[in-house]
């Protein structure tokens, strides 16, 4: 098959398009044909070496895939060849403490397709079939590519694990992020106002078409100080985090008595500071989450064929491209998802 690989670290001129070895499937597996993969941050840590592919090199990104089921496994029942299909990308061991509570994704022996396995910038790509849900016909193959990381993580930071209720208040960082615009348009659905930030203005009319209420271009205004201001000196009760650095530090400032920020990825760093006084004085909750679970995501495609959630794709480049893609997403140029399509 064709794929889009590195064999070494760096930039993304790394990036290869060429051949690379077919995967074979295993009982339990299945094969797809990729038809969409879309672009993550966590691509640019493999690539780059900070989070180096854990089976070695050469290695494939992509954690987000739709397609259409090639081969599946001998023991594998319940999909068929020509399927469409969406993959969730968390791999889990079924047998660990945490996986017997429930909470899959963090799993001792978890880990990402396109990170721990190869992935999506690929014709075909093999994952576990219980990894596989059927792609509503009403969802595009591009627009369900959207969905199974960005989407997914953005529904369980707000839903799950920050609450958000009706008449809240939210704040979202980035809104020209796959995170960001997702988290968006669902803390929205649950009823609460957004607020949201972007780096240039041209992304301003794009976070209020998405429905933020608020939108601030933190290079330009003090989104803490926003923040305040929006909510009558208040604060808001959530914040979805996905920065890292000053901007972890200045959210947890932006947040009201008994708020919640939820951290949901690193962006700029690994790291951020915590004033523990604003912590314990205003009982704040820091909470972290990775992904979602399997029924959520099948939720989130209930509400995407229901037309009350919409995947934002920027753009789509020809898998023999994904280096331009790659580079288009570190320039920060895109508002949304950027994908691959073989
Ligand atoms: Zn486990």
């Amino acid at each position: 098959m064709k794929a889009a690989y590195f064999k070494e670290h760096g930039a993304s001129d790394k990036i290869i398009f060429g051949d690379y070895r077919d995967p074979v499937p295993d009982a339990s597996d299945v094969v797809v044909g990729v038809r969409a993969c879309a672009l993550n941050h966590v691509d640019v840590l493999l690539l780059d070496g900070r989070f180096p592919p854990p089976e070695g090199l050469p290695h494939v990104n992509g954690c987000e895939v739709t397609g259409v089921v090639e081969r599946v496994g001998a023991q594998v029942r319940d999909l068929s060849r020509g399927q469409r299909v969406i993959v969730f990308p968390g791999f889990s061991c079924g047998r660990c403490e945490y996986c017997l509570r429930g909470e899959r994704t963090v799993c001792t022996r978890y880990g990402y397709l396109g990170a721990h396995k190869d992935g999506g910038y690929a014709e075909l790509v093999k994952v576990p079939a219980a990894n596989v849900l059927p792609l509503p016909e009403a969802i595009s193959f591009t627009a369900g590519a959207a969905v199974p990381l960005a989407m997914l993580t953005a529904w369980h930071a707000l839903v799950v694990k920050a609450d958000v209720r009706p008449g809240q208040t939210v704040l979202v960082q980035a809104a020209g992020s796959g995170v960001g615009s997702a988290a968006i348009q669902i803390a929205r659905l649950a009823g609460a106002r957004v607020m949201s930030t972007v780096g240039t203005d041209d992304k301003i009319e794009f976070a209020r078409r998405l429905g933020a209420d608020h939108v601030v271009n933190y290079r330009r205004q003090d989104f803490v100080e926003e923040a305040k201001r929006w909510t009558g000196k208040r604060g808001v009760d959530v914040v979805v985090e996905h920065i890292g650095g000053d901007t972890f530090e200045r959210s947890t400032y932006a947040l009201t008595r008994l708020g919640t920020l939820v951290t949901i990825g690193s962006h700029d760093t690994h790291w951020g500071r915590l004033d523990l006084r604003h912590v314990y004085s205003k009982n704040l909750r820091i909470v972290g989450t990775n992904l979602g679970t399997v029924l959520e995501l099948q939720h989130v495609l209930d509400h995407i064929v229901a037309g009350r959630l919409t995947p934002v794709i920027d753009r789509e480049f020809p898998l023999k491209d994904a280096a331009a893609a790659v580079q288009h997403v570190l320039d920060r140029k895109n508002k949304g998802k950027v994908l691959l399509v073989p």
